[in-house]
This record gives C-alpha cells, structure tokens and sequence, in this order.
C-alpha cells in the first residue's frame, strides 16, 4: 500500500491504474480509523479494483470552538487498518496542499445545508462539499464511498455531484455500530465510561422511535417527542436537535407518509454525537 501527500503523487498513481483499465473508487475520511470507515473500505474493494482513502482533517469543515486541534490523528495505525482490508493506497495531504495561500473558491449546496448539522454547524457542509469536490478532482474516482452515519452529509454530496455534473457514483453504506448499538465514531474516544455508557440513549431512542412507527405511530411530532424525552432523561446527555424531515429531500412533515429521516445531534461530555434512522 502506497501513501502520497501530494497531489501529484497521488494524481500519478491513479493515473497509471486507469491507463491499465482499473476502475477506482475513492473513500474520503479524516482518519482516526475505526470499523464503519473500513466498511466503506471493504464495499469500495467489492465494486473497484484500486482503492484510494484519504485522510484529511479538513479544517474549513470545523467551525471556531470545534474540535479541530483535538480531532485524534494516528496515521501509522490508520495505515496499518487500511492495509488489513486492502486499501491500494493513502492520500494524506498537508493542510497547504489542498489550501494554498490565497485560496478563495468554495462550493455551496444550498437548501439541504440550512438545516439539522447545517444549522447547528455554520459552514460546516461548506467545508465538506469544498473538499470533497477538491478530492474528487484530484483523484477522479469512478465510485465514492460515504457512510449513512452522515446521512445529510451523503445527501449534500449527492447534490453536489449531480449539480455540478461530477462524472461520479457515490455509493451510500449503512451505519457500522458497536455491538452495544452505539453509531462508531471517531469522536466516541472522548468519552469516559460513564459518559459513553450514556451514550446509548441515543440509538436506544431511534429503535424505540422505529418501534413506534411500526406500531402505527405517524404523528410526526409525536415520534419526536418521544426521543426527546427518552434522551432528557439522561443526565449526561445535552440535546443540539432531534428532528424528522421527510427523506431524502429534508422537507417538513407532520405526518409519516413515505420514508422520513429521524436524526439526532446530542453533546455528551466534550464529545457531539449524531446518529440517525430512516423511519
Ligand atoms: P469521518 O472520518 O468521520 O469524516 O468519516 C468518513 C466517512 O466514514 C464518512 O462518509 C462517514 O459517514 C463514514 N462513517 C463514519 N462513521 C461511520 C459508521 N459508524 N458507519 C458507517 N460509516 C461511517
């Protein structure tokens, strides 16, 4: 497995895959691996030949007061995960690199940004859609891989590449979770034991909203409600939003009538958790 920190390197050795004919898929992450990112890694590996990650913390996707001098990097350890599962090769860019003095172009996907991370976050899918289209320029995979985990993230970069015609398919995989049902996360490392024993509440509200629903419910505010007051209910948990939108064009809705995205963003400790369900 190669790992490259420029684009050119990078550019080159994707460059002579394809001249051999080899489909690439690319799976963007800012590093800190754990299982759900290596499953993007393994779909990645079913559906392409050559497989490019890259490990950036991109810090224009981080608002003032984030986490982003914190954020845990580790590339050795990443390295040695992404080899396991066969990853072809690392593109870890310094910030300069992808942000050179005097950078100044950025993409904006509106509407579906104004809500839920986006609200809460200002800039932040900003950010995400500026890098990931950086990424997709720089590497031209066939198939990009991101995690249902970010369901509005996918979403936006769905958008994106069918606004702005990118010549790529982005492939969606469902939410890896620890056995316990907590969503992985690179962010789960701040939290202590008691805190991240707290920190089922969060997928143990959505299974009780999908219970719900399942048992008839389809009072929009109702459901939502329900997992406000089962979060509330713990201590250590401290709610940024609990909100159902319709799926997958986010639009309000008061009651369930076709798929709808139930997410969540609660603060635990130091720690901002999110995590969803499509009911
Ligand atoms: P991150 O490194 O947190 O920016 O995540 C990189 C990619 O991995 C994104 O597409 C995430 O949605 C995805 N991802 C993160 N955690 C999970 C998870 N628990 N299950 C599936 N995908 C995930």
């Amino acid at each position: 497995m190669d790992i490259f920190h420029t684009i050119p390197a990078v550019r080159d050795f994707v460059r002579q895959a394809r001249a051999r004919g080899r489909v690439v898929g690319l799976v963007p992450t800012m590093g800190y691996l754990h299982e759900g990112h290596l499953e993007l890694m393994r779909q990645a590996k079913k559906q392409c030949d050559i497989v490019v990650t890259s490990i950036f913390v991109n810090p224009t996707q981080f608002g003032p007061g984030e986490d982003l001098a914190t954020y845990p990097r580790d590339l050795n350890r990443d390295a040695a995960m992404a080899r396991g599962v066969g990853v072809d090769a690392i593109f870890n860019p310094g910030v300069e690199e992808i942000y050179p003095p005097g950078y100044s172009t950025y993409i904006n996907v509106e509407r579906l940004t104004e809500k839920l991370c986006g609200a809460a976050r200002p800039g932040h899918f900003r950010g995400v859609a500026t890098v990931v289209a950086k990424l997709f320029n720089i590497v031209r995979p066939d198939y990009a891989f991101f995690g249902q985990k970010d369901a509005q993230q996918a979403l936006v970069i769905k958008r994106m590449t069918a606004d702005l015609h990118m010549d790529v398919e982005v492939v969606v995989v469902p939410t890896v979770r620890e056995q316990d049902g907590l969503a992985m996360s690179s962010r789960n490392i701040y939290l202590n034991p008691a805190q991240r024993q707290a920190a089922l509440v969060l997928s143990r509200s959505l299974n009780k909203a999908a219970a719900a629903v399942k048992a008839g419910q389809r009072d929009v505010s109702k459901i939502r409600q329900l997992v406000v007051d089962l979060i509330r209910a713990e201590p250590l948990a401290e709610i940024e939003y609990v909100e159902i939108y319709s799926y997958p064009d986010l639009e309000q809705t008061k009651v369930l009538d076709g798929a709808a995205l139930l997410a969540l963003a609660v603060k635990i400790g130091r720690a901002r958790l999110i995590d969803n369900i499509i009911l």
